[in-house]
């Protein structure tokens, strides 16, 4: 057994390690990146962005760790809630932690 936690002082509190073997194929083993994941209930479909996962580097199999899965539900029951019918976001609130693209998007609405 190897001890050698890569602990990297990042602000991802989940259980997931990268480099675990893939639950899905024989040879495939899970590396940190972000998954889309689209949401839906009833009318309302959310679809978010950049989520934190584990990604199987051959078969692409996603792995959540039950923190981000519990608030995946949480942005769904609100946007449930508000009655969203389509909904895109971001994970991440984009306010801190995360560097900012200077995303030019023309909303004129
Ligand atoms: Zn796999």
């Amino acid at each position: 057994m190897e001890t050698d936690v890569d602990q990297r002082d990042e602000h991802m509190g989940t259980s997931l390690t990268p480099g675990q073997s893939c639950r899905q194929c024989p040879e495939g083993t899970y590396e940190k990146g972000g998954v889309t994941e689209t949401l839906e209930r009833g009318d309302t479909v959310v679809v978010v962005k950049d989520v934190p996962a584990l990604v199987c580097d051959v078969c692409g199999n996603s792995l959540l760790a039950a923190e981000e899965v519990e608030r995946l539900q949480h942005i769904l029951e609100q946007a449930v809630a508000q009655g969203i019918e389509l909904q895109s976001r971001y994970y991440q609130p984009v306010r801190e932690g995360k560097e900012q693209k200077a995303a030019s998007a023309s909303e004129s609405e």
